[in-house]
């Protein structure tokens, strides 16, 4: 028997490859629920995604792997608004490609220079359909990347900073350039988009190729040894082969490994209001990243199952915020929110904050050990700390190891 340790996206991916040749596994999961890292909550009617995150169209191992049609996908405007603080006020971009008729407003926009916006429009070219093996390129962060592309330093502080520090979940742009370009392009050929019902109906979608049995929950795993899987209750499996699928963090442990992999962090606090602040289907960014807003979106706007009927749902998230005292955030929050769109969001009621310390393994200088998905005859790894911090990369890397086995 194949043990797959995880029901995150990557051991999800793995055991429905493997059936689809024929072959069964079982799958050890920790929590009482699937979808690691994805997974949404019902609370009051609202659907609250643990942590803000989109699925991407243009994503390669999504397309082969989702039925995209059934998952009632949800797109985002392609775009943003700035926030201009010292202004009070918001600038829009919309993608020139996807919204032609926005490219004069976009081009002249008070965001970056003029040569940035053209800077820009020759990136979106030149990175669509970047392949998966531009990852074997040599490091260089984002910020560098941008820098010797000719990107001026207000461009990246008023766009890229805002938008990717929210992508990377870090705002120095020490992530990856190669990450980067793959992601940039993935922006632009496709679209942003949420499930209808929530990021979780991603995982409920791959878990329904599987038999129901197929995963057992509240299942722990404490060691491996050789052929052997030992369990929190005390007991033993055996597994012919053995696929790690969990996240890094809990991989390095159960390797036996120094724990080495960092992580980037962030919090998203979620309100009700009795309607959305927002006229288009846009992510809002904020340049200002010592304020406690940093990206905000209005999901129910964009899937209107998120909220009950005449409600809407705003999401923020704050990142790389390690925050102890919840009160104080949400307050600060709400003051933003005041100052943003006026004195109706005093009206709006906090409903939950999410606090995810290990949301997405860095991608940076530090970080730099490779992960090979076979590390014996009997064990196996997958997961986005094997590649890069994305769903992409999960899927990849449970694919990869099904067709390894
Ligand atoms: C807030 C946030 C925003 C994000 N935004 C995006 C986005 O917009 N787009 C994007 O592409 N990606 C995004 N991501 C990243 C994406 O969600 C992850 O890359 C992906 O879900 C990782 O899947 P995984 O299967 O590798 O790991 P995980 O989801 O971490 O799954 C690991 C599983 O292993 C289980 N497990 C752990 N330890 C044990 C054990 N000892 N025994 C048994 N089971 C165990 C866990 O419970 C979990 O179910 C975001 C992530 C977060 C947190």
């Amino acid at each position: 028997m194949i043990i797959i340790i995880g029901a995150g996206i990557a051991g999800l991916t793995c055991a429905k490859y493997l059936r689809d040749r024929g072959i069964e596994s079982l799958i050890l999961e920790a929590s009482d629920t699937i979808g690691g890292r994805v997974k949404t909550d019902k609370q009051d009617g609202f659907l609250l995604d643990r942590g803000f995150q989109i699925l991407l169209t243009a994503y390669p191992e999504a397309q082969k792997l989702l039925n995209y049609g059934q998952l009632n996908l949800q797109s985002f405007k392609s775009g943003a608004l700035i926030r201009d603080n010292e202004q009070n006020k918001f600038t829009k971009m919309l993608n020139p490609i996807q919204e032609p008729t926005a490219l004069f407003s976009t081009l002249f926009s008070n965001v970056g220079t003029f040569a940035d916006k053209l800077r820009v429009l020759r990136l979106i070219i030149e990175t669509q359909n970047t392949q998966e093996e531009i990852f074997e390129n040599k490091y260089q962060s984002t910020l560098q990347y941008l820098q010797n592309y000719g990107v001026s330093d207000k461009m990246i502080l008023q766009f890229f900073k805002p938008f990717f520090g929210g992508v990377f979940l870090e705002d120095e742009l020490n992530t990856s350039a190669n990450f980067f370009k793959f992601i940039f392009g993935k922006f632009y050929e496709g679209d942003a988009v949420i499930p209808a019902n929530g990021m979780q109906e991603i995982p409920l979608q791959i878990a329904s190729y599987l038999l129901k049995d197929a995963i057992r929950f509240n299942t722990k795993v404490t060691k491996i040894e050789g052929n052997r899987v030992y369990l929190e209750n005390g007991e033993k499996l055996y597994g012919e082969k053995i696929v790690l699928a969990t996240d890094g963090l809990t991989a390095e442990k159960l390797l036996g490994k120094a724990q080495n992999l960092s992580f980037n962090k962030t919090t998203c606090t979620y309100f009700s209001a009795s309607k959305s602040p927002l006229t288009e289907k846009l992510l809002v960014l904020n340049p200002d990243r010592k304020a406690k807003i940093h990206n905000l979106c209005v999901p129910s706007d964009i899937a209107p199952n998120y909220a009950p009927t005449g409600k809407s749902l705003i999401a923020v998230s704050t990142q790389g915020n390690v925050v102890e005292d919840e009160k104080t955030l949400t307050e600060d929050i709400k003051k933003e929110l005041i100052t943003w769109f006026g004195i109706e969001a005093s009206t709006w009621q906090h409903l939950k904050t999410y606090h995810i310390p290990q949301a997405l393994p860095s991608l940076n200088q530090k970080n730099k050990e490779i992960f090979p998905l076979k590390i014996s005859d009997i064990l196996y790894q997958c997961g986005d700390y094997t590649a890069y911090p994305s769903l992409n990369a999960a899927m990849l890397t449970g694919r990869k190891v099904a067709e390894i086995l």
